[in-house]
């Protein structure tokens, strides 16, 4: 008999276990996090992981791919049912080297690239300066209005037809309303752009219908696989018919070796989740729990960016409480609500001690929890914010925490 993890490595296997108990315990607020179930981690913890499989199906550079050419394919026919997709490509690593394909599909460094900057809740990727993509690119930022916090499509327009844009990048990943899609297909074409949807942190509500989607709008879907969607770490790229040539070879071979196919075997099975009639039900649950929240928040006395939200986050301004975000967010941490701070637009505090808190509601959705428990979790934020000096009290909410954790036990996490 071969050797267990906890015989060949006890201290790897003990942090393991930590973090089963650590996530079965305390309520994941983050909004990019979620629970995969055990069907997703059992794909993505098999022997794929073994093979090397550069190229596409029946196009592969190595050969024994009788499992792994079926295994993609099922992936992409999967993920293109469940899009409504015409092109899937599933082998980037991630939502990031999945951006990056883009950029190399269609750009040269130099070119001039559009996207919500990330102040205002966009992402890294789509041309910040420390990222690669606002170091080789020439990058143009767009931002949100002062007074609503939202996307202003005018100041889009004007700025794609100052700077003609190659890729116009749409998304974000601390942008807690609605985007409008087509609005961007108009400003697109306009100004001859092509227009890339980062769906990374709503591909989950897309697929159940509880947010547009930019699929056939846009020239090109780019996604992570691994938030609202629920399924493994991993990244995917949907595209128009006269894009799929070029989104391939951006991927392999011009950014990748080997895809993980591990990863691609998850990906599959995450996607057949989704096509269950029931991943509607929780897409929806996510926005109504989010809502209700938001609400409870409101309620408290807490400033929301925005007023609120449309979709699966919140961004907590705290500001008027006077806490910065990085205190707030390691206080509930303290007290079993784990959530990340962040900047709000117009900050006036730096990147890394921001005024924000960042809250979502995908991994609690996971579990079951409904209305009820999002105002149990609005009212253990009010207690942890306000007492984020004082140990005792977030020691106690932790333990009330994971009263209420222990009837909602996440999927994908052996109990005991
Ligand atoms: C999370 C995210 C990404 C990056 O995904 P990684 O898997 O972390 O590389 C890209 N775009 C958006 C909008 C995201 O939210």
């Amino acid at each position: 008999m071969e050797p267990s993890l906890s015989t060949v490595d006890p201290e790897i296997a003990r942090l393991i276990h930590e973090e089963e108990r650590r996530e079965a315990r305390t309520i994941r607020l983050i909004p990019s996090e979620n629970y995969a179930s055990r069907a997703v981690l059992e794909a993505s913890g098999s022997v794929l992981t073994n093979k090397y499989s550069e190229g596409y199906a029946h196009k592969r550079y190595y050969e024994g791919q009788q499992s792994i050419d079926a295994i993609e394919e099922l992936a992409i026919e999967r993920i293109k049912r469940l899009f409504g997709a015409a092109h899937a490509n599933v082998q980037p690593y991630s939502g990031s080297p999945a951006n990056l394909a883009v950029y190399l599909a269609f750009a040269k460094p130099g070119d001039v690239v559009m996207g919500l900057g990330l102040p205002a809740g966009g992402h890294l990727t789509h041309g910040w300066g420390v990222s690669i993509t606002g170091k080789y690119f020439k990058s143009v930022a767009y931002g949100v209005r002062k007074d609503d916090h939202r996307v202003d499509l005018d100041e889009v327009r004007a700025l794609a037809k100052e700077h003609r844009p190659r890729l116009l990048f749409c998304g974000g990943t601390a942008y807690p309303r609605t985007w409008d899609f087509p609005a961007f297909r108009s400003i697109a074409d306009e100004v001859g752009a092509i227009l890339v949807a980062d769906i990374a942190h709503i591909a989950g509500l897309v697929a159940g219908g509880a947010h547009p989607s930019p699929v056939g709008i846009a020239d090109v879907v780019t996604s992570t696989t691994h938030k609202t969607l629920r399924g493994p770490r991993g990244g995917m790229i949907m595209a128009k018919p006269e894009h799929a040539a070029a989104i391939d070879k951006a991927v392999f071979p011009g950014l990748q070796g080997g895809p993980h196919n591990h990863t691609t075997a998850a990906i599959a099975v995450a996607a057949q989740e989704a096509l269950q009639p029931s991943f509607k039900d929780y897409a929806r649950q996510i926005v109504a729990n989010s809502k209700a929240l938001a609400a409870a928040l409101i309620e408290r006395g807490f400033t929301l960016v925005s007023g609120g939200t449309d979709n699966h986050m919140a961004l907590l301004d705290l500001t008027p409480q006077g806490v910065p975000g990085k205190v707030a967010a390691r206080a509930m941490d303290r007290a079993g609500l784990v959530a990340n701070y962040n900047s709000v637009p117009f900050d006036t505090r730096k990147p890394f001690d921001p005024s924000g808190v960042r809250i979502g509601t995908p991994a609690v959705t996971s579990c079951g929890m409904k209305e009820p428990e999002m105002v149990l979790i609005a009212e253990w934020t009010k207690r942890a914010v306000d007492a984020h000096a004082d140990e005792a009290v977030l020691a106690k909410i932790a333990g009330e925490v994971a009263e209420v954790t222990a009837r909602f036990p996440p999927p994908g996490i052996p109990v005991g």
